[in-house]
């Protein structure tokens, strides 16, 4: 019996870690440098929670769930998305008693969809929700932080679509409204439209099918009132700060919960699957849950096509993470190889990690040839040797395997040798 991975769930195996850790580390510098802290929730949470918040007719929790239930007959699910849950946290542990709360999180998120490039059933998203914020102010920080977020990574085309979907009495007037013109056309909807009609009408305008899209350019639009004044303000804020958006009136987001302005950012090189992040206003979520009233908003970045994304840029991600990457080869010229990084070795890889520089620490051998091939397999831009000869000397050889220069260096001189060169990861 061969076991296999299950279908659309990833091993992510070492040299593919580096990428994510490389890319998790900077998410963290960028995002807790603007007063975002991180949040960790369960994976596991009460089916209602979603059903509540997501909403029975939206994709999610009509037919991409994991839910099953317990050994105790509760029903349970894997979470699909994580803004349930941080809004569950946040009420029930008090978070919003002094105001606007500014959180982050990453992590694995569960839905049973067909898998093909950048979609799978185990993904990651990476995500901010800024919770207690009613004003524009906030979903101006927001669309700053996503943007500044992908621009900080490098993702290459990054376009940025946003929409009013109205105060809550004004969707649900507008989808009254809508109701009824969709109604009139009903035999000509496909099966999927036909569905959204009865349940998640808004969602007609996220359909890709070519014969719905003549009723759907031919729709009403939306009247909006209080909600577009918010939604100007956006985008005056925006315009300010240099940052081009498109507004989009099919932009609807897949999730009952928002409401007023939303977003979704599309990026260059995920063929069919090209949007990266998404996100929005949810007003009334928190009330709903049993929290106080209050807006909130937040967006979430799928991991797997933002690395994706990088891969494909003029400046692919593998480049930028070389030229910070140090390749440890030990064991040269000592008799035998030894299989334990020693006292003293650890003591010089530990303050270059420590000084953000990447460590990659090579298997065991006292070939340096065997070395010097695994380094550039590693896409490692420096090889550092502490053979029998170095050793002895308190030193070690730097390898710069673009230019081929090997240097020796005092042992407890390697941190400042690595900062002049400016290789520190950033
Ligand atoms: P899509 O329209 O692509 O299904 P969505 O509207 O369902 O996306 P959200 O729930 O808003 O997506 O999630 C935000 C981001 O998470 C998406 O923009 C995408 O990058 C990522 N994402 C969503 N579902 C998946 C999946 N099954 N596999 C990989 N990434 C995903
Ligand atoms: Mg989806």
């Amino acid at each position: 019996m061969k076991y296999q991975a299950l279908k659309g769930m990833s091993d992510i195996l070492p040299g593919e870690v580096r990428k994510w850790q490389f890319v998790e580390k900077r998410t963290r510098h960028f995002l807790e440098s603007r007063g975002f802290q991180e949040i960790r929730t369960p994976i596991l949470e009460q089916t209602e929670l979603f059903q509540r918040t997501i909403g029975e007719a939206s994709d999610i929790v009509h037919k991409e769930m994991y839910t099953f239930e317990d050994r105790g007959g509760r029903s349970l699910t894997l979470r699909p998305e994580m803004t349930a849950g941080v809004a569950r946290a946040a009420i029930e542990h008090h978070l919003l008693r002094s105001g606007i709360e500014r959180l982050y999180y990453m992590g694995p998120m569960f839905r049973a969809e067909r898998p093909q490039a950048g979609r799978r059933r185990q993904f990651h998203q990476i995500g901010a929700e800024i919770l207690g914020a009613g004003g524009a102010e906030q979903d101006l920080e927001l669309l700053l932080l996503a943007d500044g977020l992908l621009k900080y990574l490098g993702v290459p085309g990054v376009r940025i679509k946003v929409n009013n979907l109205g105060s809550r009495a004004e969707r649900q007037k507008y989808e009254n409204e809508i109701r009824k013109y969709f109604s009139g056309h009903e035999k000509e909807l496909c099966a999927d439209c036909k569905f959204r009609l009865e349940k998640n009408v808004l969602r007609i305008f996220d359909c890709k099918v070519e014969d719905c899209q003549g009723m759907i350019e031919r729709a009403p639009k939306m009247v909006l009132d209080i909600s577009e004044k918010h939604f100007q303000e956006v985008l005056h804020g925006l315009k300010q700060e240099g940052v081009d958006v498109i507004v989009d009136h099919r932009i609807v987001r897949g999730l009952d919960y928002y409401n007023f302005c939303v977003f979704e950012v599309t990026a260059e090189g995920l063929g069919s699957q090209d949007a990266i992040c998404a996100g929005g206003r949810y007003d009334g979520l928190l009330k709903d849950l049993g929290g106080q009233e209050g807006g909130a908003c937040g967006f979430a970045l799928g991991v797997e096509r933002l690395l994706m994304a990088l891969s494909s840029g003029a400046n692919p991600l593998e480049k930028m993470m070389s030229d910070r990457t140090v390749y440890f080869a030990s064991s040269v010229g000592f008799p035998g190889a030894r299989e334990r990084v020693t006292n003293k070795e650890n003591e010089i890889l530990l303050k270059l990690i420590e000084s953000g520089i990447r460590v990659i620490v090579g298997k065991r051998t006292a070939d340096i040839r065997e070395h010097l091939k695994k380094a550039n397999e590693a896409h490692a831009r420096f090889c550092l040797i502490r053979g029998s000869v170095e050793a002895s000397k308190k030193k070690v050889a730097v390898k710069d395997l673009a230019s081929r220069i090997q240097e020796e260096i005092d042992e407890d001189k390697i941190v400042e040798y690595f900062l002049s060169k400016e290789i520190k990861s950033r």
